[in-house]
């Protein structure tokens, strides 16, 4: 009763000597027109979430998708899903997809990529009339830039009050989501049932300069990091700066200056687990600031990030130790307040390990590394398996108009996308490809790592 219509994927998986691949033209092209929606006059993009540039690079998207035989719909969080019906349509969905929002002064590739990478896949499977086991779907989440709304309701965390997103420079939520083909009202349905989904893998640029460093090679993602953010408040005594001897201060700034020292130093630690933590004082505001006065108070942010909540507690033990130090010898007094706290989200063992077979079967370099920006794929994390894919960012460069990643590492992470799905259709099984025989069952369960 099965199987009528299905290639031998097997064999196409199996024998990576002459893999299937993505028609990389047509990416690019693609990566081209989706560009210049939006596109600024020095080469980049400002496709703001809910704007008219927005909703056009979605239409457009969504006719490659109906082009290459995928069903689309939009949910209720404005969600486009474009979805490639496998042999056994009752399966869980492979997912994969990124978003097409940017930032103001955007690159064309942040999200786009990823989206694009997705879509071709689709197109290639169609092209040589290939059905997998399992569904394919190919998500385009909606603002993923500012409030993450498109991931958030398909994790059923998003918030239902539309004041909880109020921004004086945006427009209420529930308008610009409604003017992209979602529906405010209905939010709680965009909400996916974990059975439906088998894994999502997000391919996307780095973001960083990690890969380029280490001479481009693709990246494996290990997990998303962890984020804590701090307000640091130190109280000493603003008093006249000709009057008062220097060993009588109490100078809010010094004690400042030391605590951002031992952050930096902290930051910097490498050995015993340590090496991939940053941690950062990006903001400060001094009091009363003016030249001939004692700074008597500084406000000042910190930002620390790992994949480990061990190091981070580790982290701040060490810091407040030093900064009780700094408070006695400056005479100062040091407030620690949490404002933010993001947990680590690792990646599935499972998915890692397969994107990395794969890049070995294709004779691609790889290179382990955190993701430190935040992307829908932490959020999915929630209900599915999840896995992540970099590729190389020149200069490091992202959220800027001189965003740019090669066609070669384009073309090369779509390749890899494509065959992590496929060898994940083979290993995911849904009870109707048991039954069927040309599949053996692996037995393998998917672990968090
Ligand atoms: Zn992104």
């Amino acid at each position: 009763m099965f199987g009528t219509i299905a290639s031998n994927l097997a064999s196409n998986t199996d024998n990576l000597t002459t893999p299937l691949t993505i028609n990389g033209e047509r990416l690019m092209q693609m990566m081209t027109e989706v560009g210049a929606i939006g596109a600024l006059p020095n080469g980049g993009v400002r496709r703001l979430a809910f704007s008219p540039e927005d909703r056009e690079a979605r239409q457009l998207v969504q006719s490659w998708m109906e082009a290459a035989g995928m069903t689309v719909t939009i949910d209720a969080a404005a969600n486009l899903i474009g979805r490639y019906e496998g042999r056994f349509p009752h399966a869980p969905a492979l997912v994969t997809g990124s978003h097409l929002d940017t930032v103001p002064n955007a690159g064309i590739y942040d999200g786009t990529y990823g989206v694009l990478a997705g879509v071709e896949i689709a197109r290639t499977l169609h092209d040589h009339g290939m059905r997998p086991d399992h569904p394919i779907e190919v998500i385009v989440f909606a603002d993923e830039e500012r409030t993450m709304i498109g991931s958030k309701a398909m994790a059923g965390k998003a918030k239902l009050d539309p004041n909880f997103y109020d921004h004086p420079h945006y427009e209420p939520i529930e308008i610009g989501l409604n003017y992209i083909g979602g529906d405010w009202s209905n939010l709680p349905s965009a909400q996916r049932n974990t059975d439906g989904l088998a894994a999502f893998v997000e391919l996307h640029v780095e973001q960083g300069p990690v890969l380029e460093a280490a001479g481009s090679p693709m990246g494996l993602v290990t997990g998303i990091v962890g984020q804590r953010r701090y307000l640091i408040d130190i109280e000493g005594q603003a008093s006249h700066a000709g009057t008062t001897p220097m060993a009588m201060r109490q100078d809010a700034l010094v004690a400042a200056s030391q605590v951002i020292l031992a952050v930096n130093r902290i930051g910097q630690k490498t050995g015993d687990g340590y090496g991939d933590q940053v941690a950062t004082v990006g903001a400060m505001k001094l009091s009363p600031n003016v030249a001939n006065t004692i700074p008597g108070r500084v406000e000042m942010t910190l930002d620390i990030r790992d994949l480990s909540n061990q190091r981070l507690d580790a982290m701040m033990a060490e810091l407040e130790q030093e900064m009780g130090a700094i408070a006695t010898h400056t005479d100062t007094q040091i407030h620690l307040k949490l404002q933010l706290r993001n947990e680590p989200i690792p990646v599935s063992s499972h998915i890692y390990n397969t994107i990395a077979q794969v890049c070995e079967h294709l004779e691609l370099p790889v290179q382990s590394l955190p993701s430190r920006a935040s992307h829908d794929a932490q959020i999915i994390a929630s209900i599915t398996d999840m896995g992540m894919i970099f590729v190389p960012s020149q200069g490091g460069i992202s959220h800027s108009e001189t965003e740019y990643t090669s066609p070669e590492h384009c073309i090369q992470g779509a390749n890899i996308l494509l065959h992590t799905l496929l060898e994940l259709d083979q290993h995911y099984r849904c009870p109707e490809a048991m039954d069927d025989i040309t599949h053996s069952t692996t037995g393998d369960t998917p672990r968090a790592i």
